[in-house]
């Protein structure tokens, strides 16, 4: 980090310190004038957006997904927690690397991970959250 007074190229972190989860405080000192001077790391992430199937975009919302995922399991044993299954969700859908996710995505890798915690959930999931109103079709998805 350059020194904002002389602006020599290094410095040393003389102090951090946690400000929230994801935001550090650093105070730095520079190796030639020794002047210090405080430096705020945040880390940037990217709001994935979500085209819906009328077009329309926005924001991943995490308690919308959130609220399926519990619709979804509420009358299944679980092994681990909505918050859990909903974190490996939204991973998968950042490990897609897409500016823009559509609401096929986002059903598409929740129903892969409920699929390895639930296999009753994952059917409700997929009953909800698809076109799907026949038997045959959700015939045709429980033995894929
Ligand atoms: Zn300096």
């Amino acid at each position: 980090m350059r020194c904002i007074f002389c602006g020599h190229n290094d410095s040393k972190v003389v102090d951090s310190r946690y400000l929230k989860d994801t935001s550090i405080r650093r105070r730095r000192e520079c190796m030639i004038c020794g002047k210090r001077f405080t430096t705020y790391e945040t880390v940037e992430t990217n709001p994935m957006v979500v085209t819906n199937v009328d077009n329309v975009r926005e924001p991943f919302k995490v308690e919308k997904l959130t609220e399926s995922i519990n619709y979804a399991t509420y009358c299944a044993d679980l092994s681990i927690s909505v918050e859990e299954i909903v974190a490996k969700i939204e991973s998968n859908l950042l490990k897609l690397q897409k500016q823009e996710i559509s609401t096929r995505d986002i059903v598409t890798v929740a129903l892969d991970v409920l699929m390895e915690v639930n296999a009753m959930a994952c059917l409700v999931y997929y009953t909800q959250h698809t076109d799907c109103d026949n038997f045959d079709g959700i015939r045709r998805f429980i033995n894929r």
